[in-house]
């Protein structure tokens, strides 16, 4: 850490310490969705105000106009609050990023500082039933129609999409090409006549997640981003933006000293849990978990600080920070028995151990585990590539 990076962070804490407050915790304790959400906008509102909101978007779009490693040091102390941030966690990290760089000048001054500011969001319909880590087998079709194209077809797992604004969208517009050369990239307004969003039903009642319709569609051409057909590379892109993204410690789960603390007021067999040979073995395994995810974290901030972007570090993070939150999570089920069971519909995984075991997202959204597993097999052990049958064929001659 710079002197100058050291300052912004003691300014940014300071900040957070005399607004945050009026935004999280209590403040959210008992609003609802519609509420919650309001108070999401607030917040980003008046981030942007202040230069936090989109730290490293240029500011002729409303975003910060700062570096990598401000805007890694700002979620750090962000982090530390219960803010509602999640609503914007797609909008303002893919969609808004990939739209700046690849929308004409007039798209970009419509939709860009209202989307910053929180007044517009964003949702990424890429997944589909038959289409998830293996994003190039999508079916969506995007047909060329007389001033742009028509889109038929579904996407599924689409967050947020039930109060999106617009939404990035990859379609198939040519089906003789081979499944990644076929793909088009567009933006849509999500209120298109033709667009079903339909709410999946999830076991912790998160309410984010949906199914999306595209029926008969109209998307002009100039709502095109890249080339016809060059939708995958555009795709990767959007994915790649956030290579690294922070997170807390605990994988948005409850923390190590919140396990500990369970521990030192439950009873096994009348002795305090926190005495169990079993116990103990899991808060060591967790804590050296962490001390190595400190490790990685540390290195990519290096790479950030010479102006490089960190290797496979984000996909062991990832990886580790997903297993050790469900991990934790069933430990802390085993202390709580009976207890653990009743689900409170005011808390999250954040906060409650049932539901960070319950929550297998982190280990499914932005890659699965094995799929981090193949990547780190692949990049960092240097072994062969997974197997590709279907390289080279043409899309409409693979087996559905
Ligand atoms: C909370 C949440 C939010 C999401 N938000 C969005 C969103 O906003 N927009 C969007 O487009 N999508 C979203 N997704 C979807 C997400 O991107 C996909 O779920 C993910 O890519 C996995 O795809 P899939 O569900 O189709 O599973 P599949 O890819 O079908 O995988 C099924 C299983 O097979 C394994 N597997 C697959 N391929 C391989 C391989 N080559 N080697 C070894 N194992 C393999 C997987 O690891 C997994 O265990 C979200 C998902 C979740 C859980």
């Amino acid at each position: 850490m710079s002197d100058a990076l050291t300052l912004y962070r003691e300014r940014a804490r300071q900040w957070l310490a005399t607004f945050a407050p009026q935004y999280c915790g209590q403040a959210r304790h008992g609003l609802s969705f519609e509420q919650d959400l309001r108070l999401a906008r607030e917040w980003q509102a008046l981030k942007v105000e202040h230069g936090y909101g989109c730290i490293t978007l240029p500011t002729a779009y409303g975003g910060g106009g700062g570096t990598e490693l401000e805007k890694v040091v700002f979620s750090e102390e962000e982090m530390r609050y219960d803010l509602p941030l999640n609503y914007f966690s797609i909008s303002l990290n893919n969609p808004l990023p990939i739209f700046l760089r690849y929308a004409n000048e007039e798209w970009k001054n419509r939709l860009a500082p209202a989307t910053v500011r929180g007044e517009l969001l964003w949702c990424q319909l890429f997944s589909e039933p038959s289409a998830g880590s293996d994003l190039a087998s999508l079916r969506l079709k995007a047909e060329a129609v007389e001033g742009g194209w028509r889109l038929n077809g579904q996407k599924v797992w689409t967050s947020w999409a039930q109060i999106a604004d617009w939404g990035v969208v990859v379609a198939r517009s040519d089906s003789s090409l081979p499944k990644h050369a076929g793909l088009t990239y567009f933006f849509v307004d999500m209120k298109s006549a033709g667009i079903t969003v339909q709410p999946i039903r999830r076991l912790g009642d998160e309410k984010d997640l949906n199914e999306v319709f595209f029926d008969d569609v109209f998307i002009p051409d100039d709502q095109r981003l890249g080339e016809i057909n060059g939708g995958f590379r555009v795709a990767v892109e959007t994915l790649m933006i956030e290579r690294y993204a922070v997170t807390d410690e605990s994988g948005y789960g409850p923390t190590l000293e919140r396990f500990i603390e369970l521990a030192a007021n439950t009873r096994i067999n009348g002795l305090p849990a926190l005495a169990d040979g079993e116990v103990r073995q899991r808060i060591a395994e967790v804590f050296v978990e962490r001390q190595g995810l400190r490790a990685i974290h540390r290195r990519a901030l290096e790479a950030f600080a010479l102006g490089q972007a960190p290797g496979p570090e984000g996909a062991i993070r990832k990886l580790l920070l997903g297993r050790t939150r469900q991990r934790l999570g069933a430990a802390a089920m085993d202390l709580l028995g009976a207890q653990g069971l009743a689900l409170d519909p005011q808390t999250h995984a954040v906060n409650d151990f049932a539901k960070a075991w319950l929550d297998p997202s982190l280990r499914i959204a932005g890659g699965t585990d094995e799929l981090l597993l193949n990547t780190l097999a692949e990049r960092v052990l240097g072994l062969p590539q997974d197997h590709r049958p279907d390289k080279g064929l043409p899309f409409s001659a693979l087996k559905r």
